[in-house]
């Protein structure tokens, strides 16, 4: 069974408009655990009518953003003249690639009305052969995202990226990337092999659960001990207390390469980094319509 490295808490911290996110990395700590650049907890937040935060127009360029909603809704515009929104259960999977400006703010009638704001941004770092690649966007609404449900209803499993309990997920990824929303019910559990080439993180969104022997409870990041094998190892956790367990299972191939990073552009060399904001600030990444 895959040991523990580390478990580490979340931090809170303000981003776009004034949105509190809770962050288990980056942080002084830890810069990235590669292949993944950052994770951040959206919310839950409750705002009053016509009061919700979003993101203002921002730039990406040389890595994905993947955004899952659990509660509220977001509106998403960009440079290349994409709109939509995302809600609770859907999955929008970006490639910035060689760059895109877009804009994640509230939608319209979820600001009117207010309410809870819930959900993910993870950053997925690209291989240097991908990072220049034409921007993609994969809007993925949650009926078309397969879902996974023991007979007796104790195991629910999303399969977002990777493959699962037999299931296959619809969104594809540069590099092999599993990306699970598994919900527990008390004294339920489940297990996953993984190869232990593979960084493995376990994000407790709500519940207390037993990974390894440790407990970790919300918004606390179980980071697993991996090495080069390319075994797999299984990765196993429980459901502890009277509360259903939710977390968010993530796995990934390392990339191995140098990374430069600021702000919202990650590169592998300094000299791209000051491209990039060239680029930007010439309008070569295109701009919201
Ligand atoms: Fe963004």
């Amino acid at each position: 069974m895959r040991t523990i490295k580390e478990i580490v808490a979340a931090e809170a911290v303000r981003e776009g408009a004034g949105v509190i996110v809770h962050r288990p990395f980056p942080t002084r700590q830890i810069d990235n655990i590669d292949p993944f650049l950052l994770l951040d907890h959206m919310g839950p937040n409750l705002y009053a009518p016509g009061s919700a935060k979003g993101f203002p127009d921002h730039p990406h360029r040389g890595f994905e953003t993947v955004s899952y909603m659990l509660e509220g809704a977001l509106e998403h515009r960009d440079s290349a003249g994409n709109k939509g929104v995302i809600a609770a259960g859907d999955v929008q999977w970006m490639t910035a690639g060689s760059g895109v400006v877009h804009s994640e703010m509230p939608e319209e009638n979820f600001r009117e009305q207010g309410g809870r704001l819930n959900g993910f941004q993870l950053w997925v770092n690209l291989p240097k052969s991908d990072k220049m690649t034409a921007p993609r966007y994969q809007d993925t609404l949650s009926a078309n995202i397969p879902v996974y449900e023991s007979e007796d209803k104790s195991v629910w499993v999303k399969v977002i990226a990777g493959n699962s309990m037999g299931k296959q997920a619809v969104i594809s990824t540069h590099i092999p990337i599993l990306y699970l929303h598994v919900i527990l019910q008390p004294g339920a559990s489940f297990s996953q092999a993984v190869p232990m080439a593979h960084t493995a993180l376990a994000y407790v969104i709500s519940g207390q659960g037993k990974f390894a022997e440790k407990i970790a409870e919300a918004d606390q990041l179980v980071i697993f001990a991996s090495s080069d094998s390319q075994e797999s190892e299984t990765i196993e956790f429980t459901a502890e207390g009277k509360e259903p367990l939710s977390v968010l299972l993530i796995a990934g191939q390392p990339i191995n390469e140098p990374i430069a990073r600021y702000g919202p552009f990650v590169m592998n060399y300094q000299a791209e980094i000051k491209q990039a904001l060239v680029d930007y600030q010439e309008g070569r990444m295109g701009q919201i319509a």
